[in-house]
C-alpha cells in the first residue's frame, strides 16, 4: 500500500484524500486548523455544475472604466495590490481573450459537468444530505440590458454544453422569491447547480467519512518539506515524519509552501468577504429560497444555517479591509431587496480565491520531483471542483501517470 500525505484539508484536499483512499492508498490528511475552516468555509456554497467556462477578466472598455473608477462593486483594488500582482494580472488578461477563453471551456466543462456527480457520492456516504439543495441558484438583474446580455450568454452556454437554465421574467421571479421587497427586471435560474447551507460543515462531513474509513487526520502546522530516502520528509509543528508521496492542496497557501523547492507559482489573489445577517424570526415574513446573485452589485445572498450570508466579488487590494467597501455596498443593496436584521458577527470573514492566471487548476505530478503532486489553484470554483480534481489526481497517482487533463498539467507552469 502506498503512503500519501495530503497537505490542506479544504474541499480540494479532503476530496483528494477520499479519492485516494477509495483507490487503496494509505492517506494522512494534514491541516493546521479543523477541516474546511478557511476558503472552503467562507464561500457562497454553490456547487456550480453550470460553470462550464472559468472566470475570465472583463475586457470591454465600459466595464474596465467602471472598475477603474470604483463604480463596479464586483471588483475593488488598490495601487499596491495591482503592482504586486501585475505580472499575473497581465497573464490573466491575455488568457481572458475571448477565443482562448472559449477553447478552455472544452476542457473546463468536462470538470464542471461531473462536479455534482462527484459530490453526490460523498454527500450520500457522509450523511450530509440535509446540507444540500438541488434546485439551482439565480442571477437577478435590475437592468434590462444586462438581463438581455446574460440571457444571450446563457443560451450560448446551453447550446455548447447542454446546461439547463430558465429565463424568469419579473413576475415569475417575484412569485418564486416572495421575500423580494421590490420588483426586479428578471433572473436567470441556473438549474444544474446545487447549494449548500454550511460549506464548512460539508467539508467536515467529508473528512469525518475519511476518518471513519480508516484515514488519519493530523492537526499540525506544516513548516516545510524536502526529498528523503523513502520519498519526502515533512517538518511540522509536532515534529518530522516521512512519506512516499505528498499532495499539495494548500489553496491560497500553495505558492509559499512550494517556493523553497524552486517552484515559483504566480497566483492572482482575489480576496472575498462575507458576513451573516439575522433573518426575521417571524414566520409570516418570507425568506429567500435560493441563493441570489445580485448582478448589479456583484454580491451573492445565500441562505445559510448561520443566517443570510452576503458574499462579495474580488478585492485585489494588497491587504484585507476590516470595513470592506464592497460588503458595505452589498449590504445596502441587499437591504433594498430583503428584510434582513443585524449582522451576526462583529467583523466580516475574509479569504482568498486561489486563481491561476490561465484560469485552470494545477493538477498532476510536480515536474521536477518524484512523489510530489499538485492540486491547487481552483479560483472561483474550488468548492465545486474539489472532489472532481481529487478523482482525476487519484486516478493519475494510482496509474503512476504524470498527467490528468493536459490543460491542468503542472508542467505548463514550470520549464
Ligand atoms: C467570497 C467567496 C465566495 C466563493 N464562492 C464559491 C462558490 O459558491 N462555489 C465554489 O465552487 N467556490 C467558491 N469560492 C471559491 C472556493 O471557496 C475556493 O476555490 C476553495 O475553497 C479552495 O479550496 P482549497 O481546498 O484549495 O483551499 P482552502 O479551503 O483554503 O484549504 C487550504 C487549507 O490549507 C491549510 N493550510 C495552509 N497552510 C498550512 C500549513 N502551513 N500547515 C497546515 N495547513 C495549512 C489551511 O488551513 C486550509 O484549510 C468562493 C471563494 C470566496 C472567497
Amino acid at each position: 500500500m502506498k503512503n500519501v500525505v495530503v497537505l490542506g484539508a479544504g474541499m480540494v484536499g479532503t476530496g483528494t484524500a477520499l479519492a485516494l483512499q477509495a483507490r487503496g492508498f494509505s492517506v494522512v490528511l494534514v491541516d493546521r486548523s479543523a477541516p474546511g475552516s478557511e476558503t472552503s468555509y467562507g464561500n457562497a456554497g454553490v456547487i456550480q455544475g453550470e460553470a462550464c467556462e472559468p472566470y475570465s477578466l472583463p475586457r470591454d472598455i465600459k466595464t474596465l472604466c467602471r472598475i477603474a473608477f470604483k463604480d463596479d462593486n464586483s471588483v475593488d483594488w488598490d495601487v499596491a495590490g495591482l503592482w504586486r500582482s501585475a505580472p499575473s494580472l497581465v497573464s490573466y488578461w491575455r488568457h481572458s481573450a475571448p477565443n482562448y477563453h472559449r477553447t478552455l471551456g472544452a476542457q473546463y466543462s468536462t470538470l464542471a459537468r461531473r462536479a455534482t456527480h462527484d459530490h453526490a457520492r460523498w454527500i450520500a456516504a457522509s450523511g450530509a444530505e440535509t446540507l444540500i439543495r438541488r434546485d439551482g441558484y439565480r442571477i437577478a438583474f435590475r437592468d434590462g440590458a444586462a438581463f438581455e446580455l446574460q440571457t444571450r450568454q446563457a443560451e450560448r452556454l446551453r447550446d455548447l454544453y447542454g446546461i439547463e437554465f430558465e429565463r424568469e421574467e419579473s413576475a415569475t421571479l417575484a412569485a418564486a422569491e416572495p421575500a423580494l421587497r421590490q420588483p426586479l427586471v428578471g433572473a436567470i435560474h441556473w438549474r444544474d447547480a446545487w447549494t449548500c447551507s454550511d460549506p464548512g460543515a460539508l467539508v467536515r462531513a467529508y473528512s469525518a467519512l475519511f476518518e471513519k474509513q480508516g484515514g488519519e487526520l493530523l492537526k499540525v502546522e506544516l513548516l516545510g518539506f524536502e526529498p528523503s530516502a523513502i520519498g519526502w520528509k515533512l517538518r511540522s509543528s509536532e515534529g518530522t515524519f516521512d512519506t512516499e508521496h505528498v499532495v499539495v492542496a494548500l489553496g491560497p497557501w500553495a505558492p509559499q509552501a512550494l517556493a523553497p523547492l524552486g517552484y515559483k507559482v504566480e497566483m492572482v489573489r482575489k480576496r472575498g468577504y462575507h458576513l451573516h445577517f439575522d433573518y426575521p424570526t417571524d414566520e409570516s415574513v418570507p425568506r429567500l429560497n435560493l441563493p441570489l446573485l445580485d448582478a448589479a452589485f456583484g454580491a451573492i445572498y445565500s441562505p445559510m444555517r448561520a443566517g443570510l450570508r452576503i458574499a462579495t466579488g474580488a478585492d485585489l487590494s494588497a491587504t484585507s479591509n476590516c470595513q470592506p467597501r464592497q460588503l458595505r455596498r452589498a449590504e445596502a443593496a441587499a437591504r433594498e431587496l430583503l428584510d434582513i436584521g443585524e449582522p451576526i458577527e462583529k467583523s466580516p470573514w475574509t479569504g482568498v480565491r486561489p486563481c491561476m492566471p490561465d484560469m485552470m487548476p494545477v493538477v498532476g505530478a510536480a515536474p521536477r520531483h518524484r512523489g510530489l503532486w499538485f492540486n491547487f489553484g481552483h479560483g472561483h470554483q474550488g468548492f465545486t471542483l474539489g472532489p472532481t480534481t481529487g478523482e482525476l489526481l487519484a486516478d493519475a497517482m494510482s496509474k503512476g501517470s504524470a498527467h490528468t487533463i493536459s490543460s491542468l498539467a503542472p508542467s505548463r507552469l514550470f520549464n
